[in-house]
C-alpha cells in the first residue's frame, strides 16, 4: 500500500505528530520557508500588480530536492504547517515548489499537537485558503518594499548598512519620544505628611494595631505641599488637634479574573513575572506547543499554538477545566457559566487562547521533564488559563476620614473576602495598594492616640522607560502589532543598535535617534501610527476575504514612493569634523557611523583610507599595554569594550572600568 507524506516545519513537531498517526503516514520537515524573495534586488514587479519572483532560499536547496524524493512515491501530501498566515503560506509555497500535480494535496490545521486534535483535523483536510496567503504575501511584500527603498536613503544620510522597516520604525519611533519626554522632564516637590494612629482602648489583637492615615484637606480644600518649611509649618499645628473618626465607608468590590493568554498577554506577564524577553518566551512557548519528551508517555504537545490574538477557549477545554476546578478547588471557585472574554474585534475566532493541551496535567507532576525556563512558562500559562475559569475575587474596602481640627486625614484598608481565582493567580489591586493595610474596628466620633506625625518629601517621577512588556502593550493598544511581529520588531530594533536594554528597560543609541528623526522628517507616514494600524488591519481584512491585498499594496506604494523621490533630492549628508587630524595626512577626520557604531574617518576619503575608533578614554588595565577602551558590539549586538591595541592586547571587559 501507498504511504502518505505529512510536512510540517520543525523536527521536534514532526516527532509529537507522527506518535499520533499510524504507520502509513511519514512525517518530514521543511524547517520553515523554503522561498523568499531575492536577496540582492527588489523581487518585486510593481507594474504587473506586484508580482513576486520567489526564489528558493539557497540554504534550502538540498531540502527542497530531499522533500521532492519523499514526496515521489507517496499517495497524499498533507500540508501541516501552523495555523496562521505565515503556516499557511509555508505549506502553499512548498506545493508549488513540489510540482506535484499527480497528487492529492490536503492542508490540514489543529492549534494543539494532541491525539484528539490531531486525529480530527486528519478527518477533516481542507484546501489551502488563498485568502490568509495572500495577507502573508501583502505583508511581505509592504516590508520588502519599505526596506528596499528606504534603506539606501539612511546609508546615504547616515552610514551604509542600516536598514529601516515597516512597524520596526513605529516601535523605534515611539521608544525615542519617550527618551525625549524623559529628557525634558523637570521634577517637583512635594510633601506628604503621614499619622500613626491607634485606638484609645484597645482590646482584642487587630484593635491594638497601628494605622496610617495621609493628610488630604485643609479647610475642606485639597492640600498641596510644595516644600519643607511648610511642611514643617502644618506639622507644627495639627500637632496639638485631637483626631476623631468623622465618617466610614465600606465599599464591597468584585475583581473578575484575568483572560487566558493570547500573545501579547503572555510576553507582557512573562517579561513582568519571570524577566523573560519577548523572543526568549516565543522561543520557549515554541518548544512547549512542539511537544516535550515526557518519559513513557512520549513526545507531548504540552500547549495550544503561542501565536494568536484571539481569548477563545474550545469547548472541550473549558469543560476539562470546570471539572479540574472544582474536583481541586471545591464548588466555590466554579462559577456558574463558563467565563467568556473578549479579542480584538477583527481577531480570528477560529484560533484558541494559549493554554495548557489539559489542565489535569499539572506544572508540578511534569516538572522533572522541563528545564526550569520551561517549567516556569509553563506554570504561568497552566495558573493563568485556570485562573481564567474560576469565579472573582471579593473584597471589602474601607475609607475612612479622620478630622484634626481644620484638616482631614484619610485612611484606607481592605481585607479579601473570598480568594477566588486570586488563590491562583496574584491579585493586582491597584496602584496605591501599598498604602492599603488593615484597620482595626472604628466607630465614627471616636477619638484615637496620635503616635507620630511625619513629613516626607517625594519628587514627582517622569515617565518610565518602556520595557519590552510595556513595549509589546503600546504596540497591541496602537494597533499596530500582531501575535507574530511582537518579537521579532523588538529584536530588529536591537540588534541593529537603535535600541539598547538596561536592566530590561529600552533607551534609543544616539543612532536611533538619528535614524528615528530622519525617518520622521521625510517619511511621516511611514512613521504614523495610525497609519501603520490602519495597514495591519487592512491585512486583517485581506485574511478575512472582504478586502483585496493588491488594492492595499496600491493604496501604500504610491504615495510612499512620492516621498521616497522627494526624500532623494532633498536628502543631503551631513559631515560632521572631529578635532583630530589624520595621522596619515594631516587632514581633518570626520565623525562616521559603521555597523559597529561611531568611528573617525579621514576627510579625504576615499582618497586618504585612514580610520580610527572613538576611545571611551580609559586606558587599559593591562599593565604595560598603555591603550584605550574601544566600545564594540558582538555579532550578537551586546555591547562589550575592546582594547585599541587588538589583536596585540585581547583585553575586553563587559563593564567600562572604573
Ligand atoms: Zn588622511
Ligand atoms: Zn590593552
Amino acid at each position: 500500500m501507498k504511504k502518505n507524506l505529512v510536512i510540517v516545519e520543525s523536527p521536534a513537531k514532526a516527532k509529537t505528530i507522527s506518535k499520533f498517526l499510524d504507520p502509513k503516514f511519514v512525517v518530514v520537515s521543511c524547517m520553515g520557508h523554503i522561498i523568499d524573495l531575492p536577496q540582492k534586488e527588489l523581487g518585486i514587479q510593481i507594474e504587473d500588480n506586484f508580482k513576486a519572483d520567489y526564489v528558493v532560499i539557497p540554504k534550502k536547496q538540498k531540502l527542497l530536492t530531499q522533500l521532492k524524493k519523499d514526496a515521489k512515491d507517496k499517495e497524499k501530501i498533507y500540508f501541516a504547517t501552523d495555523p496562521d498566515r505565515e503556516g499557511e503560506a509555508i505549506g502553499w509555497n512548498l506545493k508549488e515548489k513540489l510540482k506535484t500535480k499527480d497528487k492529492q494535496s490536503l492542508r490540514v490545521v489543529f492549534h494543539e499537537i494532541t491525539k484528539g486534535a490531531i486525529e480530527e483535523a486528519f478527518k477533516t483536510p481542507r484546501d489551502f485558503d488563498v485568502n490568509k496567503i495572500q495577507a502573508q504575501q501583502a505583508r511581505r511584500i509592504l516590508d520588502r518594499i519599505v526596506g528596499y527603498f528606504l534603506s539606501p536613503l539612511l546609508w546615504r544620510k547616515v552610514s551604509r548598512g542600516l536598514s529601516a522597516g515597516r512597524v520596526q520604525s513605529v516601535a523605534l519611533r515611539l521608544i525615542v519620544e519617550r527618551e525625549r519626554e524623559i529628557q525634558k522632564f523637570v521634577a517637583d516637590e512635594f510633601w506628604k505628611i503621614t499619622a500613626e494612629l491607634n485606638k484609645k482602648e484597645a482590646k482584642t489583637k487587630q484593635d491594638k494595631l497601628n494605622f496610617f492615615a495621609r493628610l488630604d484637606k485643609q479647610n475642606d480644600k485639597k492640600i498641596e505641599i510644595k516644600n519643607k518649611k511648610d511642611a514643617d509649618d502644618i506639622t507644627e499645628k495639627i500637632k496639638n488637634n485631637s483626631f476623631t473618626v468623622k465618617d466610614i465607608q465600606i465599599q464591597k468590590k468584585k475583581k473578575n479574573p484575568p483572560a487566558p493568554f493570547i500573545t501579547s498577554s503572555l510576553q507582557q506577564e512573562s517579561f513582568n513575572k519571570l524577566g523573560f524577553s519577548t523572543t526568549k518566551t516565543m522561543v520557549l512557548a515554541q518548544g512547549l506547543y512542539e511537544g516535550i519528551e515526557l518519559g513513557e508517555e512520549g513526545s507531548v504537545g504540552l500547549i495550544t499554538y503561542m501565536r494568536t490574538d484571539s481569548t477563545h477557549i474550545a469547548q472541550v477545554a473549558i469543560e476539562e477545566l470546570r471539572k479540574f476546578i472544582s474536583g481541586k478547588y471545591g464548588k466555590e471557585y466554579l462559577p456558574e457559566k463558563p467565563n467568556v472574554y473578549k479579542s480584538r474585534a477583527l481577531a480570528q475566532e477560529a484560533h484558541e487562547a494559549i493554554r495548557p493541551t489539559s489542565c489535569f496535567r499539572e506544572p508540578q507532576s511534569i516538572k522533572q521533564y522541563l528545564s526550569p525556563e520551561q517549567y516556569k512558562l509553563y506554570e504561568l500559562i497552566w495558573k493563568r488559563a485556570v485562573a481564567s475559569q474560576m469565579n472573582p475575587a471579593l473584597y471589602e474596602f474601607t475609607l475612612v476620614d479622620i478630622q484634626a481640627g481644620e484638616f482631614l486625614f484619610k485612611a484606607s484598608g481592605f481585607d479579601v473576602l473570598f480568594k477566588g481565582y486570586g488563590t491562583l493567580y496574584a491579585l493586582e489591586i491597584d496602584e496605591e495598594e501599598e498604602e492599603k493595610t488593615s484597620l482595626p474596628e472604628l466607630t465614627i466620633g471616636e477619638n484615637l492616640n496620635l503616635v507620630n506625625l511625619t513629613p516626607s518629601q517625594h519628587f514627582t517621577k517622569p515617565p518610565a522607560r518602556f520595557s519590552e512588556g510595556s513595549l509589546v502593550k503600546a504596540l497591541e493598544e496602537d494597533g499596530v502589532g500582531r501575535p507574530s511581529t511582537y518579537a521579532p520588531v523588538i529584536q530588529t530594533i536591537i540588534s541593529r543598535d537603535y535600541v539598547r536594554r538596561l536592566k530590561g528597560y529600552l533607551f534609543p543609541t544616539e543612532l536611533g535617534f538619528k535614524v528615528s528623526d530622519l525617518l520622521v522628517e521625510y517619511f511621516p507616514k511611514i512613521m504614523n501610527i495610525e497609519f501603520t494600524a490602519r495597514m495591519e488591519e487592512e491585512l486583517d481584512r485581506v485574511e478575512d476575504g472582504s478586502y483585496n491585498w493588491i488594492n492595499v499594496l496600491n493604496e501604500f506604494y504610491h504615495p510612499f514612493k512620492e516621498s521616497i523621490d522627494f526624500a532623494k533630492k532633498t536628502i543631503k549628508k551631513e559631515v560632521v569634523f572631529s578635532d583630530q587630524k589624520c595621522e596619515k595626512c594631516g587632514k581633518q577626520m570626520v565623525v562616521k557611523w559603521g555597523r559597529r557604531g561611531k568611528f573617525l574617518s579621514c576627510s579625504d576619503y576615499p582618497r586618504c583610507k585612514f580610520s580610527k575608533s572613538i576611545t571611551t578614554g580609559k586606558i587599559c588595565p593591562e599593565p604595560n599595554c598603555g591603550g584605550e577602551l574601544i566600545e564594540r558590539r558582538s555579532s550578537k549586538g551586546k555591547i562589550f569594550y575592546g582594547c585599541s591595541n587588538f589583536p596585540k592586547c585581547r583585553f575586553t571587559s563587559s563593564k567600562l572600568p572604573e
